[in-house]
């Protein structure tokens, strides 16, 4: 029989790689945790409806990417491909519009898209966020920049830098949208097949267009560009928003040609990038949202959030971080000779375990020397050795790996010492 491997675009996280992700992960926790946002945790799936109507149907989320299948009951359900739309969709069920209009989560977990995978790139990938819902101010867009910059910053990211836009709000989108049909129907030809398609349904999606032919109309002098269509109110919240910005001496530029992704962002929409691997990364982004509620059968609640890849981050963490150096070091390797051995290392294993003091243990019947050598290749200083003619005594030996000294002692005595070592660390 072969052997069964991961699904294509999945991997298992483990060995010194998962000391990495504790690193972001307690960064995140402690950033959340100072602004005060509380974790909310959604289903891994959701209905498929959510995200035909969250995220939008003209997207390559939804067209392409989903992972989309029936229950037994007959409904469609879709693996979440990404966190927001399942956070609104939790804020309007739990009828928190009217209960506690404002609130700000943060979260953290798998997301799934079927994407052909490359480095960095996988089916089952990683995402933090953070949202504040309820708030329609610029300085909550401010807030969320901050965090954002903030994590970036405590995980040691360096070269940072900041792109903003604004992608105008109901009442000036419009406007912007059917001059921006127009070009594009006058580009004809110089659009790729997707852009074409897109031009009609949804012609925001073409400044995303990676295509040569598009980058060119895009780019072309001619091009409609968001920034001067905007309302007064637009511009005032882009105005307050630079305003802070530089007051918080977070420097940014204006990237009239940012849009991200999804379909529901209103006003602003911002990336922070790194350049760390050379080429400007993004590495984590987001803007406001004021239209999802309403794309989901809710009434209009402001928002606005970012999300971050965290494979991204644990990549650009390696190149920083030593895993290894991140890991607890265990204070004790618990060496047993023989079964009484065992015994004798499960009761110290269970005084260890009570207080939280990380050991070792071993199994089997193995002599001194082979313990001597795994304590000493783990990095572990204290090996305390036990078996049958200790147990005679009545005692456990205590080895000090550094000094060499080995002393026999009494249960008692050995238990005081080792709280005694524990203080020392
Ligand atoms: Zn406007
Ligand atoms: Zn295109």
């Amino acid at each position: 029989m072969s052997l069964i491997r991961v699904p294509k675009g999945t991997r298992d996280i483990w060995g010194e790689e998962i000391y990495l992700w504790h690193k972001v992960e307690e960064v995140v926790r402690s950033v959340a945790y100072s602004f005060q946002y509380e974790e909310i945790r959604t289903p891994i799936f959701e209905s498929t409806e959510l995200f035909a109507r969250g995220v939008g149907e003209v997207t390559d989320i939804v067209q392409k990417e989903m992972y989309t299948f029936p229950d037994k009951g007959g409904r469609s359900l879709t693996l979440r491909p990404e966190g927001t739309a399942p956070i609104m969709r939790a804020y309007l069920e739990h009828g928190l519009n009217i209960s506690n209009p404002r609130v700000k989560w943060f979260y953290m977990g798998p997301m799934f898209r079927y994407e052909r995978p490359q480095a960095g790139r996988m089916r089952q990938f990683h995402q933090f966020g953070f949202e504040a819902i309820g708030f329609p101010q610029a300085a909550c867009d401010a807030e969320i920049i901050l965090i954002a910059w903030l994590v970036s910053k405590k995980l040691g990211l360096e070269n940072l830098s900041l792109e903003i836009n604004n992608l105008g709000c109901n009442k000036c989108r419009d406007e912007y949208v059917k001059t921006l049909q127009d070009f594009l129907k006058g580009e004809g030809d110089n659009l790729c097949a997707n852009c074409k398609i897109r031009a009609e349904k949804n012609p925001l999606r073409v400044l995303d267009c990676k295509e040569e032919t598009c980058q060119k109309v895009i780019h072309s002098p001619a091009f409609p560009l968001v920034q001067d269509f905007l309302c007064e109110e637009c511009r005032e919240h882009q105005d307050d928003l630079m305003e802070i910005l530089r007051e918080l001496d977070i420097s940014f530029s204006i990237n009239p040609y940012l849009v991200r992704g999804l379909d529901y962002y209103t006003r602003t929409a911002f990336e922070i990038k790194t350049g760390e691997l050379g080429a400007q990364d993004a590495v984590a982004g987001g803007g406001r949202y004021d239209n999802l509620s309403s794309a989901l059968g809710g009434p209009p609640v402001p928002g606005v959030g970012f999300a971050a890849g965290m494979e991204r981050m644990i990549l650009l963490l390696a190149k920083k971080y030593d895993p290894s150096s991140l890991k607890k070091q265990s204070l004790f390797y618990l060496a047993p000779l023989d079964v009484s051995g065992e015994k004798a290392l499960l009761k110290l294993a269970s005084f260890l375990g009570d207080r939280t003091i990380p050991f070792y243990l071993e199994f089997g019947d193995k002599r001194v020397k082979y313990h001597l050598k795994k304590a000493q290749k783990m990095g572990i200083n204290t090996v305390i050795i036990a078996g049958k003619e200790e147990k005679e005594r009545g005692e456990l030996v205590w080895k000090d790996m550094v000094s060499g000294e080995q002393i026999s002692m009494k249960e008692e005595e050995l238990l005081a010492k080792l709280l005694e070592e524990r203080k020392k660390c």
